[in-house]
């Protein structure tokens, strides 16, 4: 597993890089956010762990940058204290979890551990299939007859979500627990940002599969297609 760290703090740095070599990581450091992001670009790490406050570019112009470039490594952003915008920012742009400065090592290596649970359980020929499209939750890519999407895992695993559920309604609860787990602050506005994203895929896709929204209740997956 190789990750990047892209934290402008010395001492934060030297000390995480070598807690995560401990825990048999291997770790490419940087120190300010144009390197991060031309590190990040390569598509070479399994998990960018990055600050927020950098030199050079803030951590959420390089995270808008990555996935602009359609890199879907996973992505933890580092927060200062109670930075409530930052942590709605990151998620918006892209972010699939964050944590809050200062944080305890054992918290990092776990949600680490969770972005990556999903490549080690992968199987192959285990893509999810509805209407006329098709997921591979583990190398998180969207196939449609027309167009293929590389997505970012929280696409993907709302995605999953829905397509498990096909038919039927999705809460936006169950998507937060699913997606960021019980005891998270995301806010169902998060949950809309990720449909709008799926939602643009599979119109440029001209896809037949439709997210609908449910009032009051949430989503669902249906597919103009009758044999979907
Ligand atoms: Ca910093």
């Amino acid at each position: 597993m190789k990750l990047l760290l892209v934290e402008d703090e010395k001492a934060m740095a030297e000390a995480l890089k070598e807690i995560l070599q401990k825990n048999n990581y291997s770790v490419d450091t940087c120190c300010d956010g144009e390197e991060g992001r031309d590190f990040a670009l390569t598509a070479l790490y399994d998990v960018i762990i990055l600050d927020i406050n950098l030199p050079k570019m803030d951590g959420i112009t390089v995270l808008r940058e990555i996935r602009t470039n359609d890199i879907g490594t996973p992505v933890i952003l580092l927060t200062a204290r109670d930075a409530t915008k930052d942590k709605v920012n990151g998620l918006d742009s892209g972010a699939d979890d964050y944590l809050t400065k200062p944080f305890k090592s054992d918290e990092l290596l776990a949600r680490i551990r969770a972005l990556t649970r999903r490549n080690k359980e992968a199987v192959p020929n285990s893509n999810l299939i509805y209407g006329d499209i098709e997921l591979n939750p583990h190398t998180l890519m969207l196939y449609t007859p027309s167009k293929n999407f590389q997505l970012t895992l929280k696409e993907s695993q709302l995605m999953e979500l829905l397509i498990a559920n096909r038919n039927i309604s999705v809460s936006k609860n169950t998507v937060i627990e699913k997606l960021w787990g019980y005891d998270s602050d995301v806010e169902d506005h998060n949950v809309e940002v990720y449909i709008s994203f799926l939602r643009k895929k599979l119109k440029a896709a001209n896809s037949k599969a439709i997210i609908n929204t449910v009032r009051g209740v949430g989503y669902s997956l249906t597919t103009s297609d009758k044999e979907g």
